[in-house]
Parts: C-alpha cells; structure tokens; sequence
C-alpha cells in the first residue's frame, strides 16, 4: 500500500451528483514549489486521516492540489448573493470543493482549497489568496471552534511559491478549509434566478438530508427548514455577540445553512466595547459592525426566506405571509436568547426583574468609559491583568456592588464557561502575522496554542490580554484577497 492510501481519505461526493448547472468540474491550478507552512493534526486526527508518515515534500503537494487524493472530484460551486447589500453573481472564484469526506464518527466534511487558482466564477480576480490572509482565517477560525462557536475549520496551509500581486506582491497561499458544507444562502438565491422548480427542490431536498435530516418528512419542508435555519443563525450571532466578535463581511453568500461560521475576511474581535464598533476597510457605512449584526443576520434571513416562497406555499400572498410572519419572530427570539447569554456573562442565576437593567447598565457603563469587553468580565471575574486602573471609577465600582449582591453560589462557574479570557486581538494577530510572513512562525504558534484554552487562565496569558496600545491609527481590516 503507498503512502497516500494510509492517510484514511474517505471520499465520497454527494455535491458533485447534483445537477450540472449547480457546479463546474475544475482542477486546481498546479502551483511552482509548494511549500507546507502549517497541518493541523489534532483536526486530522479528529477526521480519521493520519499524516504522521508522510514527508513534508509530498504534504506540500497534497494541500497545494498537485497530487489529488484518491477518490476526490474537484468542482467549483455556483452561488450569488448581496453583497453589501446589492445582488451579485458569484460562485467558487478562488477555491474548489475536492469532495467529502467522511470522517471516523461519520461525518460528511466538505474539503475545500481556497487559493487554488481560477475557475470560471472568478470575474476579474486571479483565484488566488496570500499568505498572512489564509493564516489569519487558519488561527480565527480554530480559535472560534475553542470558544465553542459554531465554525468551518482550518487543516492546512501551504505557500504556492508564486507571488500573487495585491497592492504589493505578497506571498501566494492555499488554505485547506473543512466545513461540514459550503452551502450558503447565496447558494438559494443562485438557483431562484434559474427560476427552475425542479433544482429548488434539488436543492432543499439535499440541504434537509444534510443538515437536518429530522425534518425530511415534514408536511411543509421549506417552511420547517426556514425555521431551522432562524434558530440556527440566532444561536450563531449570540454566540459573536457574546465574545465581541464581528463578521465583518456578512453578505449573503457568506452565510452558511449549516450554521458555522464562514469566511474569516475581515473579521477582528472587538477591543473596547461599542456597538459601532466595525474594523473593515470596505464597510464604509458600518453596515457590518458589532451592534449591527442581529439586524443583518435577519435580514439575510428574509432573502432566504425569498428563495423558499413557491414552496412554502403555491398562492403568492399566502406565502409572503407565513414567511413575513416567521422572520418578524425574529427579533423576540433573539433577544430572548442573547439575555440569557449576558445573564450567563455576569452569573446571574434564576429570574431577578432587575436584571435587565443590570445588564444595560453595564453595557453603558463600558461604553461610557471605554472598557475593554473581554477584560471587563476578566475583571469581574477576578482574573488578575495590568489594566485595573480602568475600573477604579466610582460609577463602575457602585454597579460592580449591586451585581455582587445578585450572585449566588455557581454564578463563578457559569461565569467561566461563558466570558473567554483569551480572544485573538487584532494586535497580536498582525504580530504574529508580520513574522509568520519573514518565515519565523513561532509567535503564530504560541498565540495558535493560548487560544486552544480560552476559558483557561493559562501560564503567560497577561501578554495576550492587553489591550491594543492607545493609536491614533484606526484599525482596519481588508477583505483578505
Ligand atoms: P469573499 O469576499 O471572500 O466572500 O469573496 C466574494 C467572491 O469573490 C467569491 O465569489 C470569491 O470566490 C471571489 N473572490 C475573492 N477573491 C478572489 C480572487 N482573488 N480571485 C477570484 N475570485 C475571488
Ligand atoms: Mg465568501
């Protein structure tokens, strides 16, 4: 047997069977001198695939997609989408679905590279990405699946070799993505332009068997998918909200069926806490920032439900109506869930009517006063770092009393499990980032190993908990071409 066949490969591609407007058979483009950068064992390990024997030379081959796995079938996928609002034609430009995999707890796992060169979905762009953008999305999203947020995952980076030319030139890269599918709205709103009743079906029909084979038999699927895709996304974004991340990005075509987080672009985690707060270079507007995201994610939620109309129900108006009436619950069932979630962050226990005011009153408080979010609950919870001048304010110490009188026995437990005391900040981030670009990767690695444990107070957490150095230099995100 050679060496490739005992890495555990388990293809089998359900995709690529559906109908042919729905992909486009392509390679990846082969690259000059790959280069592996970075494998993720543990993930690995988790997929049933073992890489322990196999040398980095032919690594660098597998996960630049110049020597396929067996059994893969490389497409790219169509899908559209809005895109700051605004309808597009999209598609897989820069990235090839290779199959999916199943993995050893039977897991059908999408294997994804992104960076592989162009398709036919490419419009103008070159399909390729760069190093310090895959690393970025490497470490966010292996540090969101740590604080247990829903979340496509990351094997592998490998440099190409080849420069691809940005402003600059910079290093060409590929990220190997595993994601349980790449399935998103924008791929709905793909096929209602085709207006064909039939590839709906298709479509929805595998969606349900995929994702949420325990409504397959329901008397009215796209209605029941609909709602499953609502509770789905509001558990997403009260879990953004809850640790201060922000998307960034969220376009249509950027949010999956499956509920994970996708597409780590220009998301940052916020530093001191307002609900405006937004990083990205392109979002001029804040139409993506922080405090924005529960109205967006509705909003994505309505186009959806747009893509789903002839099926809810055959009669127009009727069905404007339930889906009108489904997505309008939105809002109550959000904010259900996220004040659970704050209560949770402060360890508030059972029903207390003044809770609600405890908790906005802390959320002005940090505004006011510019505090650090994520320190803010470190320091409730009495983790020990540099900056507790910040709450030495008699405004803060006076609220700091009154919530100490509500807590009981397990409010420190709950509190533990809920407020992280490790986020990747957009400082450390760009550090380490800066030297995994002059080729010295240590500083990535430590910073990928802290935010294994976020909720650990670890050994040498201080240098990851400051916040950024005062600036007067906005920080901002770009959309990681
Ligand atoms: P994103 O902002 O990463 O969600 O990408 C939006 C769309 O642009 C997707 O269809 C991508 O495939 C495409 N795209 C982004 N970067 C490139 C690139 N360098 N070459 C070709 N297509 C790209
Ligand atoms: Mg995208």
């Amino acid at each position: 047997m050679s060496d490739k066949n005992k890495i555990g490969w388990n293809f089998d591609n359900s995709y690529s069977n559906l109908p042919k407007s729905f992909i486009y058979e392509i390679s990846p483009v082969p690259v000059k001198h790959p280069e592996l950068v970075i494998l993720n064992y543990d993930l690995a390990d988790k997929m049933g695939l073992d890489f322990s024997n196999i040398d980095n030379k032919e690594l660098a081959k597998i996960f630049s997609g110049n020597s396929l796995p067996k059994g893969a079938k490389s497409i790219a996928q169509a899908y559209a989408g809005h895109q700051f609002g605004h309808f597009t034609m999209l598609g897989d430009g820069r990235a090839v679905l290779l199959g999916e995999h199943i993995s050893k707890n039977n897991q059908r796992l999408d294997i994804q590279f992104k960076g592989s060169g162009q398709t036919p979905f490419s419009r103008n762009g070159d399909g390729r990405a760069a190093l310090g953008p895959m690393l970025r999305e490497y470490l966010m999203s292996e540090a969101m699946y740590s604080l247990n947020i829903p979340t496509t995952r990351s094997l592998a980076v490998v440099k190409t070799g080849e420069n691809v030319i940005r402003e600059k030139p910079l290093q060409g890269a590929i990220l190997t993505r595993v994601a349980s599918s790449h399935i998103r709205v924008g791929t709905f709103q793909f096929i209602r332009t085709r207006e064909n009743l039939d590839e709906l079906n298709t479509l929805v029909n595998y969606t349900i068997e995929r994702h949420y084979p325990e409504i397959s038999k329901s008397k009215n699927n796209a209605y029941d998918l609909l709602s499953k895709l609502i509770d789905k996304q509001i558990e997403l974004v009260v879990n953004w909200m809850r640790v201060g991340f922000i998307h960034g990005v969220m376009n249509t075509d950027n949010m999956a069926i499956s509920g994970e987080t996708i597409d780590y672009g220009p998301c940052a985690f916020m530093d001191s806490y307002n609900l405006g707060t937004c990083f990205s270079s392109i979002d001029h507007m804040g139409r993506y920032a922080y405090g924005n995201q529960p109205a967006i994610t509705k909003w994505n939620l309505a186009r959806f439900a747009e893509c789903l109309l002839t099926l809810i129900n055959p009669k127009k108006d009727e069905a404007l109506k339930i889906a009108t009436d489904v997505i309008d619950k939105f809002d109550k069932q959000y904010e259900k869930k996220w004040f659970v979630m704050m209560k949770n962050k402060l360890g508030l226990i059972g029903d207390d009517k003044k809770d609600n005011l405890l908790i906005f009153e802390l959320l002005e408080l940090m505004k006011e006063l510019k505090l650090d979010y994520t320190n803010t609950f470190c320091f409730l919870m009495s983790q020990k770092f540099k900056d507790k001048k910040d709450y030495q304010n008699e405004k803060f110490n006076n609220w700091r009393i009154k919530w100490q009188k509500r807590l009981s026995k397990d409010s420190d437990k709950l509190m533990k499990y809920n407020n992280p005391v490790i986020i990747p900040r957009n400082h450390n981030v760009e550090n380490v980032l800066k030297s995994a670009e002059k080729n010295d990767f240590k500083p990535f690695n430590d910073l990928l190993e802290a935010l294994k444990k976020p909720y650990t107070n670890q050994k040498d957490l201080a240098k990851y908990q400051s916040p950024p150095p005062k600036s007067d230099e906005k920080y901002q995100t770009f959309c990681g071409t």
